[in-house]
């Protein structure tokens, strides 16, 4: 079987910022041939990156940003392009593309089926139109629908949509109540994420000023744990903390990352991962048009991650998972057991009652998955 390996597209602009958005994400340029240069730079960089990786085929490909369902076509072709031809693409790949409602309609998604995208991973965030304005989004619930009906029109059998809750002004029967309009469409996979307050963002600042009117933490317990059990009831299943799946339709590249697989990453700021080494490129677009078109690439920076840290970071990450992991995984990939590594941690997390007490397996318990980054926090020191 090919080793997983995947390959992350970094497309940065959006046709608006949302007030809570702290990604790498800035207003499409006015400017003629803004896309096409950005998607030329990063086919560019794909086919002059050095060759430490090669020989290792794509198992997965994400477009993310940024809004990739901004650019054309022609312009995702152009990069999916330059994967082929740099490393091969595995038959079967995942090939996900985010969008946002609005921005797509059937003979656009059409266009991206013929060129190979498999998955839609659509940004409705809510159901209700005035949450939608409050957070600064400019499409409208129809809209979700609508992208919804035209993926399905255009031959997609396998769309996640993303909600977000905690959002200001709302209660967690709103949350549940959007949650429950997200799964009424039907598809295979839902993401679910407590909105994350930014400290550079408008929300970020109206938050300071004491002029969000977020909900209290136990609301925003409550509504993620209305939207898990609607999902669940749905046949929606959690396989971590923030996503939901029917069954076979797990993100298979979000699945790398949660595995600490390797992966290339494209784009401005763009990080890669391989075998234990991270990189990362420049950030800003300007700067990251600029490195490629000097040199082929724009990497910034990088950390080779001690065995300690990679051993930290693999139980943090595998905690995310609803299975946790078993003591013999750990053991089999580090060579030593798991409470000689971290002598008494795991006693004592059970004693507070956030870990699960199955024998022979490492989960958080349902209390603990609210508290994941306590019960990481002596497996990262
Ligand atoms: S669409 Fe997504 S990436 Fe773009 S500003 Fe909004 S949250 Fe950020």
């Amino acid at each position: 079987m090919t080793e997983p390996f995947g390959a992350y597209l970094h497309l940065p602009y959006c046709p608006y910022k949302c007030h809570y958005c702290d990604f790498n994400a800035y207003r499409l340029p006015r400017a003629e041939g803004a896309r096409q240069e950005m998607a030329a730079a990063i086919a560019e960089e794909i086919l002059r990156s050095p060759g430490e990786d090669l020989g290792r085929t794509i198992t997965s490909i994400f477009f993310g940003g940024g809004t990739p369902s901004v650019f054309r076509p022609e312009e995702i072709g152009e990069i999916l392009q330059a994967l082929r031809r740099r490393y091969g693409v595995a038959r079967g790949a995942e090939v996900t593309l985010e969008c946002n409602p609005g921005t797509v309609d059937e003979g656009y998604l059409r266009a991206l089926r013929r060129l190979g995208v498999t998955r839609l991973s659509i940004g409705a965030q809510s159901f209700r139109a005035e949450t939608l304005a409050r957070i600064g989004r400019l499409h409208t619930p129809a809209q979700t629908r609508q992208a919804v009906r035209a993926a399905r029109a255009a031959g997609f059998k396998n769309v996640s949509l993303d909600v977000i809750y905690g959002l200001p002004g709302e209660t967690p029967e709103d949350a549940r109540a959007s949650a429950l309009e997200a799964i009424s469409l039907g598809v295979e996979h839902l993401s679910a994420y407590a909105l994350e307050l930014e400290e550079e963002t408008l929300f970020g600042r109206l938050a300071r000023q004491g002029r969000l009117p977020l909900p209290p933490e136990e609301e925003v317990v409550r509504a993620g744990d209305l939207v898990a059990a609607a999902c669940e009831a749905a046949g929606l299943q959690r396989y971590e903390i923030s996503n939901f799946a029917r069954s076979g339709r797990r993100a298979r590249h979000n699945m790398l990352y949660w595995h600490q697989g390797s992966y290339r990453g494209f784009g401005p700021g763009a990080h890669s991962h391989l075998w234990g080494r991270r990189f990362w490129n420049a950030a800003p677009p300007g700067e990251y048009l600029r490195r490629v078109g000097a040199a082929g690439e724009a990497v910034a920076g990088e950390e080779v991650l001690s065995a300690r840290a990679q051993m930290g970071e693999w139980v943090y990450l595998r905690l995310r998972l609803q299975e946790g992991f078993t003591l013999q995984s750990f053991a089999r990939r580090f060579g030593l057991p798991l409470d000689a590594a971290y002598p008494g941690v795991r006693d004592s997390l059970r004693a507070t009652g956030l870990l699960d007490a199955v024998p022979g397996r490492v989960r958080p318990t349902p209390d603990g998955r609210w508290l994941l980054h306590r019960i990481a926090a002596p497996f990262l020191a």
